[in-house]
């Protein structure tokens, strides 16, 4: 990336024994974009950002801000805004007082900080809630707080650590969206840290996916889940089918599987070794085609299934499908195509060339 704002650089973590939690990471933030690091617990998001920050120092390589070196200085000298799940507001404080902090810290003149304090509460509509305590506050709006304080010094980036972890599922996905409209409005860059993959769908540029201190995959969301680079990325963004075969044959795009329920199914070879290796097939649920005839009515291609069970949810059917000996496909099915077998009864299943991709198994690859 050219003139990126924040570059790390060979960056690695160990906290002692054990494999290190964050193991030569390069990325690349551009100014004004939210990137978003994603994975499940442990992999090695917070340490992440905690070097950014400054909390924590990295054992090599190094973190640019701005093309400058900063993974020795101290965080007040950063200039990086930084929000938490747990909001660490000063309760004894009021919220204009919360806001003024980082102001006061970095030696700002108080008749200065009165207006500034002011616009940062406006950013997040709590231009009225100046004179109140924390304790006074709903959990969303504390939220409100905490970001306003990481704005208010205006920052070159803001760093915000799972913000929403706390608040139920309403408020979160409302806060959602006023985060991505905040961030649409200020252009201020955000790093954003989720294991929550409908969180980081929903508001990032792009998404930076760990594992195990590793980044599997950085993409944009819609990339990230319609060509996963690997089958972790695959079966942690959005939901996936990852059923166990071997392959066939093979050329550059795609290969033969022989499923290991028994039937031989084409995908393409994103993460695939050669005929006679293992791999993991991936198919989307909501890719998967069902009818209720039998497989040489559905097509070419199409697979006998038995419908296992199915779940009505509104909009769509939720699909339980055995295919050969032992497989199982969830399929998602819109829910006004019409009837289908009671569970017990012969349907066929298919998908759209190009739906199925073929991936090294991430299990057999540390
Ligand atoms: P995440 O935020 O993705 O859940 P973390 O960055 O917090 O992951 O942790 C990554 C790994 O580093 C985990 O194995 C965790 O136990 C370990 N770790 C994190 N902080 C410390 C610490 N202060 N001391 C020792 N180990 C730590
Ligand atoms: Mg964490």
């Amino acid at each position: 990336m050219a003139d990126p704002l924040v570059r790390f650089e060979g960056v690695r973590k160990s906290y002692g024994a054990g494999p290190a939690a964050v193991q030569s990471l390069d990325l690349d933030i551009a100014r004004g974009e939210l990137l978003t690091l994603l994975g499940p617990s442990g992999s090695g998001k917070t340490t992440t950002l905690m070097m950014l920050a400054g909390f924590e120092l990295p054992s090599a390589g190094r973190i640019l801000l701005e093309g400058r070196d900063i993974a020795r200085l101290p965080p007040h000298r950063r200039g990086v805004g930084v929000v938490f799940q747990s909001y660490a507001l000063f309760p004894h404080m009021s919220v204009a007082e919360n806001v003024a902090f980082p102001l006061s810290v970095r030696g700002v003149a108080k008749a200065a900080q009165a207006d500034r304090v002011r616009r940062a509460l406006a950013m997040v509509r709590l231009e009225s809630y100046g004179e109140r305590r924390p304790a006074q506050l709903s959990g969303g709006q504390q939220q409100r707080v905490a970001l306003a304080r990481a704005l208010v010094f205006e920052p070159p980036i803001v760093l915000l650590d799972e913000p929403l972890g706390a608040l139920d599922k309403a408020l979160r996905e409302e806060m959602q969206l006023e985060i991505r409209h905040l961030h649409q409005r200020l252009g201020v860059t955000m790093m954003y840290v989720t294991h929550d993959q409908a969180e980081a769908l929903t508001l990032s540029d792009r998404i930076a996916v760990f594992e195990g201190g590793r980044i599997r995959q950085c993409a944009d969301p819609r990339r990230l889940y319609d060509r996963p680079a690997d089958a972790f990325v695959a079966g942690f963004v959005g939901e996936n089918n990852l059923l166990p075969g071997r392959i066939e044959a093979r050329d550059a795009e795609s290969c033969e599987v022989r499923l290991a329920c028994g039937p031989v199914v084409r995908a393409e070879a994103v993460d695939a070794g050669g005929p006679g290796e293992g791999c993991l097939v991936a198919i989307r649920p909501e890719r998967v085609a069902v009818a209720g005839v039998t497989a040489a009515e559905l097509g070419e291609g199409a697979l006998p299934a038995t419908v296992l069970e199915a779940i009505f949810l509104g909009d769509h059917v939720r699909l339980r499908l055995g295919l050969g000996d032992g497989g199982e496909v969830v399929a998602k099915r819109p829910a006004g195509l019409g009837a289908l077998p009671e569970p017990g009864g012969a349907a066929a299943i298919a998908w759209p060339e190009g739906a199925a991709f073929a991936f090294r198994d991430a299990g057999a690859r540390v």
